[in-house]
């Protein structure tokens, strides 16, 4: 008697710019996903096996082939998120770098290095190494389909593990792209699987027995996966939500800082995990900064056309939260002096400035995702950085300031901050990226992104026996006399 196995149950993919399927994608169960990581199991083996420089070299042929193809690859970004074309090869440009980054730096930063042994065990030998963790399991948002969850996928590769991932289950053709091109590129074992699916899919991943989960998206589900990966004490990474703020002072560049502003808050329709959605600009250039603001944004436009500046909102259920932020801020006394209540329609939102909004509004408190700015004067820059600070969130930040950039961008609360641009941190592979309260915690690229997918492994080698040996039951009252005083003289010093 023959089985027939019952076909997997499919959820489409659709076109946020014109609700066209484009394509369909099985609904990953439980079972799919142990599967899945059992399989990865066995090929994270292999792959730690080929050490950096035999991960390193088929990193970079994967690297290549996603180069050559990157235009491939924006058009299934452009029609599963509707961002321009143009914007989802700068996140592709983005994601190849950080990928050779990680490729080339792997072995200086998580390969063994000597650490000095201190004057009590000089005759031991001390290295530290990072050895690969295994399974990485990875959750990604839709937003940056590319470049976010490569943050984490290239880096946990280059760290030598195996990894399975759930994209969104807005943008899962892009996840089958990158899975596929690699599989092309490393064909001899699955060290790069794909599962698909909703967030049902996404907690059996973090049930499945995976070495850590590196999450990104909103701080809300960040919470769900913790208490998911509690159970099993499986680690966490959570990239989460943002509120970032751009703040101007006096003596700011005043075109540069408005550009920033409008760019940094509605490129990608605002979809931005550490997109700019408060400024606080200083009292003696506030209606010059807010005019520049108002003539920029005005030639910003919403569409699906080659000309377009922005796409459409790819979440559709987001439209209610933009639409709450907008209604509300304003019927609080707040004044749009671009866009309006009605600038949120069925699909896209025409790019919203509000000014006199109050600090309690949720369009100051919560993530809003949209196009959208607030505008807020301030007395002097410490009334800046005290309100960008007010905020559960803490991702990105920017700061304008001839004369104080480095100070104020030190005393935000956020894991980076961009001084006289915006979001330039995030083109910088060598720079860690990460939040802090609800924006979460632990880091992604840079070296500190390396080591999140390593353990670190401490290892002596006793080079010689020490005339004070501790570690025996032959110790002497001798040998522990001359001990105490050893370490009287080191560090009893009164001072
Ligand atoms: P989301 O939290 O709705 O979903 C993210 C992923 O989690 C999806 O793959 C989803 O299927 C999965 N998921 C949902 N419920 C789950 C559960 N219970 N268990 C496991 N997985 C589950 O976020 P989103 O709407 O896709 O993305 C937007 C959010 O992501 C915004 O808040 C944005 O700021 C944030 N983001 C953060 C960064 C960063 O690096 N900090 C980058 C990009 C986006």
């Amino acid at each position: 008697m023959t089985t027939v196995q019952a076909k997997p149950e499919t959820f489409d993919s659709l076109n946020p710019a014109t609700g066209e399927v484009v394509g369909s994608h099985p609904i990953h169960r439980a079972e799919d996903v142990q599967a899945a990581v059992e399989r990865a199991r066995s090929a994270a083996e292999w792959w730690a096996e080929l050490g950096f420089a035999g991960r390193a070299e088929r990193l970079q042929r994967w690297k290549g082939a996603v180069t050559r193809r990157a235009a491939q690859l924006a058009d299934v970004v452009h029609v599963e998120t509707g961002k321009p074309h143009a914007d989802a090869m700068l996140e592709i440009i983005l994601a190849i770098d950080h990928t050779a980054w990680a490729a080339k730096n792997a072995p200086k930063v998580l390969g063994p290095s000597r650490r000095s042994s201190g004057l009590l065990m000089a005759n031991q030998a001390a290295t530290v190494e990072y050895q690969p963790l295994g399974v990485v399991g990875v959750i990604g948002p839709w937003n940056y389909p590319v470049f976010t969850p490569m943050g984490s996928i290239a880096y946990a590769l280059a760290a030598g593990n195996a990894v399975v991932y759930k994209p969104s289950e807005y943008t899962p053709g892009v996840g089958r792209w990158l899975v596929d091109s690699f599989a092309e590129a490393v064909p001899e074992h699955p060290v790069f699987q794909l599962i698909t699916g909703f967030g049902d899919t996404g907690a059996a991943l973090c049930r499945a027995g995976v070495d850590k989960i590196a999450f990104t998206g909103s701080a809300g589900t960040g919470k769900k996966i913790m208490a998911a990966c509690a159970e099993t004490l499986t680690p966490v990474l959570i990239e989460a939500g943002g509120k970032d703020a751009l703040l101007v002072d006096a003596d700011a560049d005043l075109d540069g800082a408005a550009e920033a502003a409008v760019w940094g808050g509605i490129s990608n329709a605002g979809q931005t995990c550490v997109a700019i959605e408060r400024v606080y600009v200083h009292e003696n250039v506030y209606d010059e900064f807010v005019a520049k603001v108002v003539a920029i944004t005005r030639g910003v436009r919403p569409g699906f056309d080659d000309e377009a500046n922005i796409g459409p909102i790819t979440m559709p259920s987001q439209l209610d939260v933009i639409r709450r932020h907008i209604t509300d801020a304003l019927a609080r006394g707040g004044r749009a002096v671009v866009g309006g209540a009605d600038s949120v329609g069925e699909r896209y939102v025409q790019p919203t400035v509000l000014v006199d909004v109050p600090e309690d509004a949720e369009a100051v408190r919560e993530e809003t995702f949209g196009p959208t700015l607030t505008i807020a004067k301030v007395r002097d820059m410490d009334e800046a950085v005290e309100k960008a600070n007010d905020s559960k969130y803490g991702l990105g930040g920017s700061v304008f300031s001839r004369a104080r950039g480095m100070e104020l961008a030190r005393r935000l609360r956020a894991g980076m901050v961009s001084i006289n641009s915006v979001i330039s941190f995030t083109g910088v592979p060598s720079l860690p990226f990460g939040g802090v309260g609800d924006s979460g915690f632990g880091r992604i690229h840079g070296p500190e992104g390396l080591r999140e997918f390593g353990r670190a492994k401490a290892i002596t080698r006793q080079r010689f026996r020490a005339p004070l040996t501790l570690t025996t039951f032959a110790r002497t009252k001798k040998v522990d006399a001359q001990v105490a005083k050893l370490i009287t003289l080191l560090h009893g010093k009164r001072r």
